[in-house]
C-alpha cells in the first residue's frame, strides 16, 4: 500500500480526481469530461505540466476510472493501492453528519439519500462501487456536502410547511457546499490563531454554485441553500429564491415540470439575467464595454448576496470575520466591494487598495474598518482528503 490520498468527485457527465501526498502536498489533478459520448477525455495536470487522456467511446464512470487509474500507474503518479479513498457524496441527509467509512450499510444509506439528489447521489456511488472493485482493500471514505449544516437548529432548517412534509418526506433545509465552509472555518481559525470552537464567521462560497453560511463557534447555524442547491443566492445559472407561486403561474401558461425545472436550473442565474453567459469574469467585462443587461445580472447577484449576509447575522452573537471564497469570491474585487458597499449600516467597508490585490500583502483581509473581510481560496478537495484521513483514525480507534 501507497502513502497515496486520492479523492474522487463524479458529477453526471464528469469525473474530478485528485492525488495528494501523506503529506497534503497535492500530485496531480484529473478532470475527465463528457463521459458518455464519444468525444471523452480526461486532462492530467502535474507539477505545471498538462497531458491528455482519450477515453474509450461511451466511456461511463466505471470504464473512465479505470482508464484514468491504469493510466496514473503507468506514469507513476499513483504507486500501489492509495491509503484511503475520499468520495465526496453529495447528500447525507439527516444520516451523516460526518465523514464516514463506506461499508454495504453506509453505501445503502447513500442509496436512500439519493431521492433528495437524485441527478447526484446515483453518480456519487457509481463512482464508490468502481473503485472498491479496482481497490477492495483500500478504506474509502463518503464525505458528504451535507454534514457540515447538520447542526442547524430547528428553527433555520424547518420550513413553515405542515409538519407531514418533514416527518414524512423530509422536507426541510440541509444546505450544501459543506466542506467547503468547514475549510474556511479551519483556515479562518489558523489566521486568527484561535481555537475553531471560538471563532464565529460568515462564510460566502461563490463559484458556479453559490452559498452563505453562518457559523457560530465552529458550528454551521444557517445557510442559504436549502431541500436542494437552488435555494438561496443567485448562481451562475440557477435562480436561487424565487416566490413559490411561481411554480402555479408558469404551469399555468402551459411550461411543463420538466421545464421549469431545467428553467429554474440551467437557464436562470447570471446566464438567465444577462442573456449572454454564466461566467462572471465574462459578464464584467461585458458590463465595461456598456452591456446593460450584463451590468444589470451584476448588480442583483450582488444585490442578493448582501441581503443573505446581513439575513446570516441573526444566527450570531459576535463575527470575526465575512469570507469570499470560490472562483468568484477568491477573484472579484468588483463583486466584493459592490456587495458590501449594500453593508455599510452593519459595520462592513472595504479597503479599496487591499481588495483590488486580494488582500494579498494584508494575510487575506480586505477591510477598512468594522468587521474583518476576508479572501481566502477554498480547497475542497484538500478538505476531502484531511476528513477522509481524520475518518480512518476514528474508525481505528
Ligand atoms: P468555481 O465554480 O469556483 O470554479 O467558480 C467559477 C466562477 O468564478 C465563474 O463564474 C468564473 O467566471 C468566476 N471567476 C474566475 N475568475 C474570475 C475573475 N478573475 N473575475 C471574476 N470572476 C471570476
Amino acid at each position: 500500500m501507497s502513502d497515496t490520498l486520492l479523492v474522487v468527485n463524479c458529477g453526471s457527465s464528469s469525473l474530478k480526481l485528485a492525488v495528494f501526498s501523506r503529506d497534503m502536498q497535492r500530485q496531480a489533478q484529473i478532470l475527465a469530461e463528457r463521459l458518455g459520448t464519444s468525444d471523452s477525455s480526461a486532462s492530467i495536470e502535474r507539477k505545471g505540466q498538462r497531458q491528455t487522456l482519450q477515453l474509450p467511446d461511451n466511456s461511463d464512470h466505471q470504464q473512465a476510472l479505470t482508464a484514468v487509474i491504469e493510466h496514473l500507474e503507468q506514469e507513476a503518479i499513483l504507486e500501489g493501492a492509495p491509503l484511503v479513498i475520499g468520495h465526496r457524496v453529495v447528500h447525507g441527509g439527516e444520516t451523516f453528519r460526518e465523514a464516514t467509512r463506506i461499508d454495504q450499510h453506509v453505501a445503502d444509506a447513500i442509496h436512500r439519500c439519493g431521492e433528495l439528489a437524485p441527478l447526484h447521489n446515483p453518480v456519487n456511488l457509481n463512482g464508490i462501487r468502481a473503485m472498491q472493485s479496482l481497490y477492495p482493500d483500500t478504506p474509502q471514505i463518503a464525505v458528504f456536502d451535507t454534514a457540515f449544516h447538520q447542526t442547524l437548529p430547528d428553527h433555520a432548517y424547518l420550513y413553515a410547511l405542515p409538519r407531514r412534509c418533514y416527518q414524512d418526506w423530509g422536507v426541510r433545509r440541509y444546505g450544501f457546499h459543506g466542506t467547503s465552509h468547514a475549510y474556511i472555518l479551519r483556515e479562518l481559525a489558523k489566521k486568527l490563531d484561535k481555537p475553531r470552537s471560538n471563532v464565529s464567521l460568515i462564510s460566502a462560497h461563490l463559484g458556479n454554485g453559490c452559498s452563505v453560511a453562518a457559523i457560530e463557534n465552529g458550528q454551521s447555524r444557517d445557510t442559504s441553500m436549502g431541500l436542494t442547491p437552488l435555494e438561496g443566492l443567485v448562481m451562475g445559472t440557477r435562480s436561487g429564491d424565487v416566490d413559490p407561486g411561481l411554480f402555479d403561474f408558469l404551469q399555468r401558461k402551459g411550461l411543463s415540470q420538466d421545464s421549469i425545472s431545467r428553467m429554474l436550473n440551467q437557464e436562470s442565474g447570471l446566464l438567465g439575467l444577462s442573456g449572454k453567459t454564466n461566467d462572471m469574469r465574462s459578464l464584467v467585462q461585458a458590463a465595461d464595454s456598456g452591456n446593460r443587461a450584463a451590468q444589470e445580472a451584476i448588480d442583483v447577484f450582488c444585490f442578493r448576496l448582501a441581503r443573505y449576509i446581513g439575513a446570516m447575522m441573526a444566527s450570531l452573537s459576535h463575527l470575526d470575520g465575512l469570507v469570499f471564497t470560490g472562483g468568484i469570491g477568491e477573484n472579484s474585487p468588483r463583486v466584493r466591494a459592490k456587495t458590501v458597499r449594500h453593508l455599510r449600516l452593519l459595520g462592513f467597508e472595504v479597503d479599496d487598495a487591499k481588495n483590488e490585490n486580494h488582500g494579498q500583502d494584508n494575510n487575506g483581509s480586505i477591510n477598512a474598518a468594522g468587521h474583518g473581510i476576508y479572501v481566502i481560496p477554498t480547497d475542497e478537495e484538500g478538505m476531502i482528503a484531511r476528513e477522509a484521513l481524520e475518518a480512518i483514525d476514528r474508525s481505528s480507534d
